[in-house]
């Protein structure tokens, strides 16, 4: 079994000057219950089997790392590796945490978890994890969210989880944000909140790391099996953070192995239509959401609205640890344009046989970016955070195919007939 690696705040919780924790009054109980027991489990090797049993059995890790030969052969550079997060149940990387935070909840004697979800991904993931454990849950998701990902919001209600739509403000990721922490404020006895990425107060960003942490611990081993030495680069689609923590971590003690996190560069820095708050040098630091961190804000220190074709990496904050890595040389951001991504996309599913999640596909398309300047010698590792195809609607519309639309056509049909 492998072992844990950990992320390390200072004392209080912060990363150089990133992260802390910013959080009403009502809510300090509650945060000193978690960071003890994260304590307690963080240096638990029995928790840490426990966790890993689990995710063996019922989520089918450790996942593969695979060799894209005939994406090596294409470029004719650097051999490229996948760690195959897809392969995860659900289809992600986000069941990895929700599974650790849920054992997590059971531990304190909660009967309930709540979650705050954009696209769904994380409630679906929470929602899975609390019927397997037997807990329930409440998600809490932005109207016009719930309208953009509808099936997820079918999973969810079907997984038995009660799905709150939020009405106020943009009816998006914040706004789930502080309706969970409502809930939370007159819940927190019973109920744990299962927070989806490396941000927010202390401990989660170190807590959400640390679940994470299992992807990196694996890929380490596998490409030291595989090639018999370390990647000269590893790639992650970088949103909340999660993902790309957890690849990342088992490689910081090498530093010869660069870390690469790949920011939503959505329709390009000029057009203001992003979510790029480091690459593009436009985040500055803010307090928000229980933290602090480099956020995208207008001069008034108003959120800015962010945009992305992955609608993961449509947030408007950035884990304070990767933050902090940033800015001290360990980690090298990068962005990727919608229109980079629509076309790894199409490389990638015709040349490996792979369809990533568009959020993925940043990574993907990050790593082409590079790749001319790599030498036959060089080793890359893409964190393949999730599968596409469970997003079929939002892949089609990025693709802009018109058979899928006529189709959806004949479907609207067919059911309006039907309801005749
Ligand atoms: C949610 C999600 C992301 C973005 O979240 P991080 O916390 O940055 O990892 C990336 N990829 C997939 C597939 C996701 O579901």
């Amino acid at each position: 079994m492998p072992t844990a690696v950990n992320a390390s705040a200072s004392e209080n919780g912060y990363y150089g000057d990133y992260g802390g924790s910013f959080i009403p009054e009502i809510l300090v109980p509650a945060f000193e219950e978690i960071s003890k027991h994260f304590e307690e489990i963080r240096h638990d090797e029995t928790f840490w089997q426990q966790y890993c049993a689990l995710l063996t059995d019922y989520s089918g890790r450790p996942t593969p790392l695979t060799y894209a030969g005939r994406l090596t052969e294409h470029y004719g550079r650097a051999k490229i590796y996948i760690k195959r997060e897809d392969l995860n149940h659900t289809g992600a990387h986000k069941l990895n945490n929700a599974l650790g935070q849920a054992l997590l909840a059971k531990r304190m004697g909660k009967t309930r978890i709540i979650a705050e979800t954009g696209a769904g991904q994380h409630g679906v993931a929470t929602a899975t994890v609390a019927a397997k454990l037997g807990l329930s849950a409440t998600i809490y998701m932005g109207r016009e969210d719930m309208e953009r990902q509808y099936s997820n919001v079918f999973w969810m209600r079907r997984l038995g989880a009660e799905v709150v739509a939020v009405d106020y403000g943009s009816q998006t990721l914040k706004d789930a944000i502080n309706e969970t922490l409502r809930d939370w404020v007159s819940s927190f006895e019973t109920t744990h909140y299962v927070l989806g990425t490396a941000s927010g107060a202390h401990p989660f960003p170190a807590m959400v790391a640390f679940f994470q942490s299992i992807i990196g611990i694996e890929a380490k081993e596998q490409i030291m099996r595989a090639v018999g030495r370390l990647p000269n680069k590893v790639y992650a689609c970088v949103g909340g953070g999660s993902n790309a923590l957890g690849v990342f971590q088992a490689f910081y003690p090498h530093d010869e192995v660069q870390l690469v996190g790949v920011e939503a560069g959505g329709q390009g820095k000029e057009s203001g239509n992003h979510a790029t708050r480091i690459a593009y040098g436009e985040g500055k630091m803010g307090v928000a959401q229980g933290y602090k961190t480099l956020f995208l804000q207008d001069n008034d220190g108003q959120m800015k609205d962010t945009y992305s074709i992955a609608a993961g990496l449509d947030y408007v904050g950035v884990s304070p640890i990767l933050a902090d890595l940033s800015e001290r040389g360990r980690v090298r951001f990068a962005a990727a344009t919608d229109l980079e991504v629509i076309d790894a996309l199409e490389l990638v599913m015709k040349m490996e046989g792979l369809i990533p999640a568009l959020e993925s596909t940043h990574a993907f398309a990050g790593a082409f970016q590079d790749i001319a300047e790599s030498s036959k010698s060089d080793i890359y590792i893409i964190n393949m955070s999730g599968r596409g195809d469970k997003d079929i609607f939002n892949i089609a519309e990025g693709l802009q195919d018109e058979e899928w639309r006529s189709f959806i056509h004949r479907k609207n049909k067919q059911f309006e007939n039907q309801a005749r």
